[in-house]
């Protein structure tokens, strides 16, 4: 993780309220901090700027790489990755069999839940422990609104 100015960790910890910009994982969950991922990668000349920075777990971030384009497994069309600071979660996921598992309701979404793994077996599993005792799925991720003030 690259050093960040305090005033642009300050805004994505607003933004993001400590959980994956991506698979709604929270920091209190994992017991890991979250990452800050270049959503353009620097490897592709990604700034590093509000706009273009977002929290993601550890699993998000190392599956995600430096990929940003994907098939879409349902259409077989090229999509980018979902982009967290541009588009809402809600739009694109909701959560399954009670938070269980991520469902894609757009082809972005779709590709971003293959790239991402955010579905496999590990994560399941965790999230079905998380569901027992109340902590999944974080509430901010299930209503419409994404205001985390
Ligand atoms: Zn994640």
């Amino acid at each position: 993780m690259s050093y960040l100015p305090p005033d642009l960790r300050n805004r994505l910890l607003e933004a993001d309220n400590r959980h994956c910009a991506y698979c709604y994982t929270t920091e209190a969950n994992t017991g890991q901090p979250m990452t800050v991922d270049h959503i353009k990668p620097q490897v592709q000349n990604g700034d590093t700027v509000f706009e273009n920075l977002c929290f993601a777990c550890r699993r998000c971030n190392e599956f995600k790489g430096s990929v940003s384009n994907i098939q879409d497994p349902l259409t077989g069309e090229m999509v980018p990755l979902f982009h967290p600071r541009q588009q809402s979660w809600t739009d694109h996921f909701q959560w399954g069999e009670s938070g269980l598992y991520v469902i894609g309701l757009t082809a972005i979404a779709r590709a971003t839940i293959v790239a991402l793994n955010m579905n496999n077996p590990v994560i399941v599993y965790a999230r079905s422990r998380w569901i027992s005792v109340g902590w999944h799925p974080p509430t901010s991720s299930v209503s419409d609104n994404d205001d985390v003030t």
